[in-house]
């Protein structure tokens, strides 16, 4: 299936591992010229630089906190600088949390609305008219199941990441009409390394079995009873941005192994 995606030149926040890279890497192999946003200046860097000699496009790095209205404005103005504008942004920067209500102070829901929600905020307001100049574009949000269907250890996650749920089908709305479709993505259970170094911290006082607690982990939550792999998490990513889904907008797919309980 020939994606159409060549030349496109795509934003992905929190580009430098897991899901975000594996998108960074599905679109380059598509021959999108990719942006990639983290903090960690060296590791992104040094993953724009794989993804550049391997998939022989342009892959460029931005270091920048998107919590930040900073963060933002210099990932918007480093975009317009060297492209122009993009084409796609993903919006897909984010953490875990894990708290009770009774003790999480302010400033740690701020935090989490901060990069959860305001993140896409800014960086839609600020990259949406260059992609309306450019003709239109995609612009997707990597939310997550508990957006709908909570875990109960991280009230704060489950609420921000529904409030960017419904920043999504807002944002949409505002945009369809400059050729913008605006989607969102809820994943359930998706190996990235973060879960692996979890797994193994967990296990070390207890034999150390780390597999098998994230096994017991996927047979618990994902009648599938596995992770997704990245990679199948990208490769949604990809046919979204692609005009074969022209006419997915303002939706949320969840792609989560079964895990959703309701229809
Ligand atoms: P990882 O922890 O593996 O990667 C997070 C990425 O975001 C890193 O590149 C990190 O780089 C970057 N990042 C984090 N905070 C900021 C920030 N303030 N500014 C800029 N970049 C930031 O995450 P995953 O790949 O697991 O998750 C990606 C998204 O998918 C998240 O939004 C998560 O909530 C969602 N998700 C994940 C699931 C999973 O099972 N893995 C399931 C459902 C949803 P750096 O630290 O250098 O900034």
């Amino acid at each position: 299936m020939d994606l159409g995606l060549k030349g496109k030149v795509a934003v992905v926040t929190g580009g430098s591992v897991g899901i975000g890279l594996a998108i960074a890497e599905g679109l380059a192999a598509e021959g999108v010229v990719v942006v990639l946003a983290a903090r960690d200046f060296e590791r992104v860097r040094d993953e724009a630089a794989r993804i550049a000699a391997t998939y022989r496009v342009r892959a460029d790095a931005v270091a920048c906190d998107v919590s930040t209205r900073e963060g933002t404005d210099t990932l918007i103005e480093t975009v317009k600088m060297s492209h122009g504008g993009p084409d796609i942004l993903i919006n897909n920067a984010g953490a875990g949390s894990n708290e009770t209500v009774a003790e999480a102070p302010d400033d740690k829901w701020q935090a989490y609305w901060d990069l959860h929600v305001m993140a896409a905020v800014r960086l839609g307001r600020g990259l949406a008219p260059l992609m309306k100049a450019r003709g239109g574009g995609v612009i997707l949000h990597n939310a997550s199941i508990c957006a709908v269907q909570p875990l109960w250890y991280e009230p704060i996650y489950n609420t921000t990441k529904a409030a960017l749920m419904m920043f999504s089908k807002c944002l949409s709305a505002e945009l369809v009409g400059d050729n913008i479709r605006v989607n969102c993505v809820n994943p359930g259970l998706v190996l990235t390394p973060d879960w692996i170094k979890t797994a193994k911290q967990l296990t070390a006082g207890t034999g150390g079995d780390w597999q098998g607690y994230l096994d017991g982990v996927a047979r618990e939550f994902a009648p599938i009873k596995r992770f997704a792999t990245p990679a199948e998490l990208a490769n949604f990513f990809v046919f979204l941005c692609s005009e074969r889904a022209s006419y997915s907008v303002g939706s949320t797919y969840f792609v989560d192994g079964g895990w959703l309980r309701t229809v």
